[in-house]
C-alpha cells in the first residue's frame, strides 16, 4: 500500500484540514509556505496522467472547500501537482500541494 493509501487508512496519523467521503486534505509534512496542504482523492490513482475528468470535476469543488476553509480563498493561493519523474513526484498517488500564506515566490 502506498504510503498516501495508509494515511487514508489512518495507519500513518495526519494533521486533517478538511475530508469526505471521496478526498481528504492534510497538512505536509514539510511545508514549503506558510500553509501547506496536499489533497488527494482516497482511491489510488498513480498520476494527473490517470486522473479521469469526473473525478476532476469533484476534485475541483473540493479544492475550493479546502481554501474556503483555509481562509485563503480570496487572497489567493497556488496549486501544484507532480506528475512522473520529470516533474520531481514522490509520491506516486496523485495528490495536489495547495501553497498560500504568504506571498509566494516564481517557480523555476
Ligand atoms: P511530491 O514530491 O510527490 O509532489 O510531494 C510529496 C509530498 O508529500 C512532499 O511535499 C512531502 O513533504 C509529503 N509527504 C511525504 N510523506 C509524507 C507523510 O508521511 N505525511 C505527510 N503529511 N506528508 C508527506
Ligand atoms: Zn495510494
Amino acid at each position: 500500500m502506498c504510503i498516501f493509501c495508509k494515511i487514508i487508512e489512518g495507519e500513518i496519523p495526519n494533521k486533517t484540514v478538511l475530508e469526505n467521503d471521496n478526498f481528504l486534505a492534510f497538512e505536509d509534512i514539510s511545508p514549503q509556505a506558510k500553509i501547506h496542504v496536499l489533497i488527494i482523492p482516497k482511491v489510488h490513482i498513480q498520476s494527473f496522467n490517470e486522473m479521469t475528468p469526473n473525478i476532476m470535476a469533484e476534485m475541483t469543488s473540493f479544492i475550493q472547500e479546502v481554501a474556503l476553509t483555509l481562509g485563503v480563498k480570496s487572497d489567493g493561493y497556488r496549486l501544484i501537482t507532480n506528475i512522473g519523474q520529470n516533474g520531481g513526484q514522490e509520491v506516486g498517488h496523485v495528490h495536489f500541494h495547495l501553497l498560500a500564506g504568504e506571498q509566494l515566490g516564481s517557480i523555476n
